[in-house]
């Protein structure tokens, strides 16, 4: 079974964190090992054309090794179909199309094609369907629109995507206020869609909120924002002191970093145990 489906059966989410520096792909996964689920490292598009694709997959299985929990590469919010399919060739377990810009029919093809791909390669894909307000990388909309239910079924039955993100209230970036899920437009979703769900931008959602959509079919959370902020943070304290050290610097960016990853991770395993996730 591969990691949406184990977490949708477990009734879980997997824990899914921008992470483009080895700092922070040390903290996140203290933070899941410490809290007994599998970590999701995930890189941009910029970041794959940065480090390139066999590098972030070699970082993420040197930080997988000797460890107690699964250490995953996924590529988020990827709009090149060339760069995807040399991710999942370079053996990134995930990958995501961000097709949610283009007209339905095309979002459609393209990711029915895909996934084939994908699969014989040995990646899953993840989808998206409706549009997620905020700013990603270089995807970016003023305003969101809700995933359509009867649009999101037929998407998954005719494209053998392996997860889908979708909007219900989520929005990348920070939120202004509070966000307001979507609870009975993210239940009907579930009820339409075999398929694990994913909530992308789950920087500032509240705790029982997050709590909420895992119990209803939500089996991975993307949190960005709050990680890259931890990351800056502790660079401008660290090089605001004398006498710093490299080593020094990468310890003061784990330390900010793990228990910003960790309060998610808390909520991602409404009443369930421990154990049951690995
Ligand atoms: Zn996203």
């Amino acid at each position: 079974m591969h990691y949406f489906q184990a977490a949708r059966t477990g009734g879980y989410a997997v824990g899914a964190f921008i992470a483009d520096t080895l700092d922070t792909m040390e903290a996140v996964a203290d933070a899941c090992a410490q809290a007994g689920l599998p970590a999701v490292m995930m890189a941009g598009m910029a970041t794959v054309r940065f480090l390139g694709p066999e590098r972030y997959v070699d970082l993420c299985r040197s930080v997988g090794r000797g460890r107690s929990i699964p250490v995953y590469a996924h590529l988020d919010h990827c709009t090149d179909r060339d760069l995807l399919l040399r991710c999942a060739e370079a053996g990134f377990d995930s990958v995501m199309f961000d097709g949610s810009q283009r007209p339905f029919a095309e979002n459609v093809a393209i990711c029915a094609e895909l996934a084939k791909k994908c699969h014989i390669r040995g990646a899953l894909l993840e989808g998206e369907l409706g549009v997620i307000a905020g700013q990603e990388e270089h995807v970016e909309s003023a305003v969101s629109r809700f995933t359509d239910p009867a649009l999101a079924e037929e998407f998954v039955r005719r494209t053998g995507v392996d997860a889908l993100a979708v909007s219900v209230g989520n929005a990348h970036g920070l939120y202004q206020g509070a966000p307001e899920l979507q609870f009975p437009l993210l239940e009907e979703l579930a009820r339409r869609c075999a398929i694990p769900l994913v909530l992308h931008g789950g920087t500032g959602i509240p705790g029982a909120d997050l709590r909420r959509a895992v119990s209803m079919g939500v089996c991975k959370i993307n949190v960005g924002t709050e990680l890259r902020r931890a990351y800056m943070d502790a660079v401008r304290d660290y090089a605001s002191q004398e006498g710093g050290t490299a080593i020094g610097l990468s310890q003061a960016i784990r330390d900010r970093v793990r228990p910003a990853a960790a309060r998610y991770l808390e909520d991602y395993r409404p009443g369930g145990d421990r154990h049951a996730a690995l």
